[in-house]
């Protein structure tokens, strides 16, 4: 289906000056999902760019990464992943430390979570240092899966992750920026 083409989600998005601390700008998605056409708007983009590739699951990251990664896999009829924060999956995992602006956090995944050589596209609402994402992409990687892209809503390119997450050669693709 054609969708709306001038969709920004930059028009429903809050900023949140100094939040969770000073000098922060908090990007604040809950504006965009409490409306519902917007909600669905969001989640149709998404889905026009990746129903052609041929993906095998989601692989969705804690916890907004879910609220994208679920309707978009439901609709494509795709397996979905939770890549999780430490300490929540029953089963057997395999995990990965990332660095955060104040010590480090641990992502998980079940260890059977995908099968090798499964196409994945890793989601998130946001990039900044990247380190959330490249700690999900490599948890792909040590499942054997490969990383055919990574999503988000937005990237704040000055904070350098999303052309880290590119060095690393895993794609990435927002839907826009703030500077
Ligand atoms: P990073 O690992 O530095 O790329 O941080 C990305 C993760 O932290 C994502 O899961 C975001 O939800 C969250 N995050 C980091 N900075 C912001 C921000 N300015 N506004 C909203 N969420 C953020």
């Amino acid at each position: 289906a054609k969708r709306d083409s001038m969709f920004d989600p930059k028009d429903y998005i809050r900023t949140v000056p100094d939040w969770p601390k000073p000098g922060v700008q908090f990007r604040d998605i809950t504006t965009l999902l409490s409306n519902g056409p917007v909600f669905r708007q969001l989640i149709d983009t998404f889905i026009d760019r990746y129903q052609p590739v041929g993906l095998d699951a989601v692989v969705g990251i804690d916890a907004r990464g879910f609220i994208l990664g679920a309707p978009l896999a439901y609709q494509l009829g795709l397996a979905f992943v939770p890549v999780r924060k430490q300490g929540k999956l029953p089963f057997d995992t395999f995990e990965e430390a990332y660095e955060l602006e104040y010590g480090e956090a641990i992502l998980q995944v079940h260890a059977d979570a995908l099968d090798p050589g499964q196409r994945v596209l890793v989601i998130d609402d946001l990039v900044a240092t990247g380190g959330t994402l490249m700690a999900a992409c490599k948890l792909v990687q040590r499942l054997g899966a490969d990383v055919h892209e990574c999503a988000a809503i937005v990237d704040l390119p000055a904070l350098g992750g999303s052309q880290a997450v590119l060095d690393a050669g895993f794609g990435f693709h927002a839907l826009c920026q703030y500077e």
